[in-house]
């Protein structure tokens, strides 16, 4: 190779590097939420500016392994906690193949007995793996990063090998703070524990950012939990031309008549929020 030859190719070797490392920098400032397009079903990943990272919930299928692939580098094949709000193949099936790919360092989940292959090959993988499991109670916190603090609002109780009625009422509630800025992860939550959380814990389900329980379903979002929430912002994690007419248009209209704006996933793919330490944040 002709010695200018050369050192062009080194020149630009250098300047993609550059490129590379100026986009994973710039990824890594502020808070980063991504509500996943994973079609019918939730599936949230959260970064913190030093890197550490939950994801909550996998969705219904193996989306969610392209999804992460696109906001984490190649080598990273770790994620510091998976969170499964409850047993649900439309919660659960995707976070089954994320854990195969990313080693968590812990799990949080509610323990309940629920009877499907998929939850029978999520719990045997954890233990044949070895992987650390907490089950979720009202007043755990957990230091996610320096100033990124997440708390379990719900269950009240420890629900392990519990074989619930209604699964959805179950599920793990978290509510995150970064700075001024709070989210609540809600899962698919229905009227019966919105209540019991708008009342009980009304100070606590206060936050800036609502991620919309059970897909906008008319059987959740109850108006006093709406008005306990009070946020600026609601997101609804839902498919397409789903078949069970996720969001409910009565959702929508209670969500507009308290004027919040929605962001969906269904029309927008996946939503990008990132969030400064200042208390401010954006949509992308
Ligand atoms: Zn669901």
């Amino acid at each position: 190779m002709p010695r200018w030859k050369k050192y062009t190719l080194i020149c630009l070797v250098i300047a993609a590097s550059c490129a590379w490392y100026a986009v994973f920098a710039e990824s890594r400032s502020g808070l980063m939420v991504y509500f996943f397009d994973v079609g019918q079903g939730d599936s949230i990943f959260i970064q913190a500016e030093n890197g550490n990272q939950i994801l909550i919930d996998g969705g219904p299928g193996d989306a969610v392994l392209a999804e992460l692939g696109n906001v984490l580098p190649f080598y990273d094949r770790t994620i510091d906690m998976l969170v499964l709000t409850h047993p649900d193949a439309d919660h659960l099936n995707g976070l089954v193949e994320a854990v195969k790919r990313y080693k968590p360092k812990a799990v949080l989940e509610t323990g309940v007995l629920h009877d499907t292959a998929q939850y029978e090959e999520w719990r045997t993988f954890l233990a044949k793996n070895k992987i650390p499991i907490a089950h979720a109670k009202a007043g755990e916190k957990f230091l996610v990063a320096d100033g990124v603090t997440a708390s379990v609002l719900f269950p009240f109780h420890d629900q392990e090998g519990e074989k619930p009625k209604a699964v959805n009422d179950t599920c793990i509630v978290l509510r995150m703070d970064y700075g001024e800025t709070s989210f609540l992860f809600t899962g698919d939550i229905e009227s019966k524990a919105e209540r019991m959380l708008a009342i009980l814990r009304h100070d606590a389900v206060d936050v800036d950012v609502l991620k919309v329980a059970h897909h906008g379903s008319k059987t959740s979002s109850v108006a006093e939990f709406l008005e306990a929430v009070s946020p600026e912002t609601a997101v609804i994690s839902v498919g397409r031309n789903n078949r069970y007419g996720h969001p409910h248009p009565e959702v929508i209209d209670r969500l507009s008549g308290l004027e919040i704006p929605v962001y969906r996933t269904d029309l927008r793919g996946t939503v990008v929020m990132r969030v400064f330490p200042d208390g401010t944040y954006v949509v992308e």
